[in-house]
């Protein structure tokens, strides 16, 4: 157990970041990982084991906390991270990228500073494994049955451990020519250094999970969905929600505007040494990012880094208050105004906030060589987001990323005909509360992640992933042993948490 008097004793500390013209000048993390080790055994002391932990409810995967806090405060680094992985693959990615609901549900939360969670996550993660705990566990016996994962993002690399790790002949079948999805072309290296990525398909490959890239399943070219179903016993669908928003208004055919994941998708290109320049860069550009979540957040990151002249960010919703809503009361994740670290690099540089609250682009103006120069806007009423007339504005915009979300699982392409799935209403593959496609048309194919939750969080794929790995298990040998932390309908995001999580 932790000192139980430790959060009266010790006030909340969090790592602390690079400074910010230094990480400008290169791509590593943001946070530096050597500061953590010293902090986190005091800080995890603060955890006062409230003896109901409400972080754990904040946490989709269930995360072990007060448990985990309290090895780590006493250094049993072992005993921690086996903690940790009872109830979570990735730790180390989740403990880098996860806006951490689950600081927000900690009980001190009430009317003090929460537990670092996040910082200890990452540290039990990055400490045991340079001690040598991030080994293969190969299964001790197999089961004869195959399993195709589609789709290598967290929810399918979750599904496929857990599923490997039960006995089953997995194959990870990924149309990108590397394996991670979002982890590795969406989210940028300052946020999550690939080598974490690169390390855990490592152990995965050590343990028997077959991985084949360029396998674009259902499409003009690649394997059939059907005749992937013929060969397998069980497919796990886990294609994310690739389905891009558009901004439909005047002038976005013209050059220059691009839509964020193509601009991102570049940059780590770059990182992963495919082009010496991005093709799509910010250098030397006014750059305007439309839309105000963790994408533009990330696209605000790489363009200071690429050297942006400047940069303004677009957000349609008002500016929140700096405080928990009277209505967002906790352990709920609440609406606060809040500053990412890309945020506070603009600050840095420009001396002001980037954002722009309460805009709606108009229309985009385009020079004599059909190339952005310019983008249209105005101010919107806070509920309803009518213009307000008399506020338009122009500012100057050599570069628009059109970071607008997603609407759900890619419709082009075989394999939602192929495999039969069914949509939900919100247009995601609809599935029952156990993962199955829905319909029963389609009975051995199970649907986790994005693909059937909709644009979410690493943290809910890796949910999801593990608990679509524990249904197939039980489909193919009719029990098992594997934790299923979430069903498919449990806590579904709402738009409120959408917009809550800047999605
Ligand atoms: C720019 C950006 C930044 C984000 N930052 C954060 C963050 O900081 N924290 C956080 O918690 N969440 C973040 N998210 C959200 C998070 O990345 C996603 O919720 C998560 O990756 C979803 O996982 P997934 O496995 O369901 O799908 P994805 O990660 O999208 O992976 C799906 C994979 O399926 C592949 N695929 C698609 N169709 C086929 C096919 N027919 N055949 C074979 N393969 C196919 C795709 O190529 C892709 O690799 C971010 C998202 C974006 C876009």
């Amino acid at each position: 157990m932790t000192d139980p008097f430790g959060f009266l004793r010790i006030p909340r500390e969090a790592v602390p970041a690079r400074p910010v013209e230094q990480r400008l000048g290169d791509w590593h993390e943001v946070y530096a990982g050597q500061a953590l080790l010293p902090l986190v055994s005091r800080q995890a002391d603060r955890c006062m084991d409230c003896g109901i932990p409400f972080c754990h409810t904040g946490c989709p995967l269930g995360n072990l906390i007060p448990e985990w806090n309290a090895y780590a405060a006493r250094g049993d680094w072992h005993a921690a991270y086996e903690r940790l992985h009872a109830t979570n693959n990735f730790p180390e990615v989740t403990g880098r990228l996860c806006p951490a609901p689950c600081e927000d549900a900690c009980v001190l939360t009430i009317n003090a500073d929460p537990v670092t969670i996040k910082n200890v996550e990452q540290a039990i993660a990055d400490e045991g494994r340079r001690r040598g705990y991030m080994t293969p566990r190969p299964a001790e016996k197999r089961s004869g049955r195959a399993v195709a994962v589609i789709g290598s993002g967290p929810a399918g690399l979750a599904a496929a451990q857990q599923l490997t790790r039960a006995g089953h002949r997995v194959t990870v079948h990924e149309r990108a020519d590397r394996i991670g999805g979002m982890l590795r072309y969406g989210i940028p290296e300052f946020k999550m250094e690939k080598s974490h990525l690169d390390r855990r398909i490592e152990q995965m490959r050590g343990e028997g999970t077959v991985f084949v890239t360029g396998a674009d399943i259902g499409g003009a070219v690649g394997t059939g969905a059907d005749e992937l179903r013929g060969r397998c016993d069980a497919v796990v669908v886990a294609v994310g929600a690739g389905e891009r928003r558009e901004l439909p208004v005047p002038g976005r055919s013209l050059h220059g505007i691009h839509q964020a994941m193509d601009y991102l998708t570049c940059a780590n290109r770059v990182r992963e040494g495919d082009y010496a320049v991005s093709p799509v860069t910010a250098e030397g550009r006014h750059v305007v990012i439309v839309g105000g979540g963790d994408t533009g957040s990330d696209c605000l990151g790489t363009a200071l880094r690429q050297g942006a002249v400047s940069v303004l960010q677009l957000d349609i919703n008002p500016e929140p208050g700096a405080g928990r809503p009277d209505d967002e009361p906790w352990p709920v994740y609440p609406r606060t105004y809040r500053i990412s670290h890309a945020h506070e690099e603009a600050r840095g540089r420009a001396g002001r906030d980037p954002r722009l609250f309460a805009r709606a682009t108009l229309r985009f103006e385009g020079d004599e060589a059909g190339r952005v120069r310019a983008l249209h806007l105005t101010a919107v009423e806070p509920v309803g987001r009518s213009p307000l007339t008399g506020t338009e504005d122009v500012i100057p915009a050599g570069l628009v990323l059109l970071a607008l979300g997603f609407s759900g699982p890619e419709r082009a392409g075989g394999l939602r005909e192929q495999l039969a799935l069914e949509l939900d209403e919100r247009g995601n593959f609809a599935r029952d509360a156990g993962f199955a496609a829905a319909g029963g048309q389609a009975p051995g194919v199970f649907v986790a992640g994005d693909a059937g939750r909709g644009q979410s969080l690493v943290v809910w794929a890796i949910a999801e992933g593990r608990a679509a790995a524990a249904a197939v298990d039980r489909y193919l040998t009719g029990s098992t042993c594997l934790p299923a932390p979430v069903a498919a309908h449990d806590r579904p995001m709402t738009a409120l948490g959408r917009m809550r999580y800047g999605l």
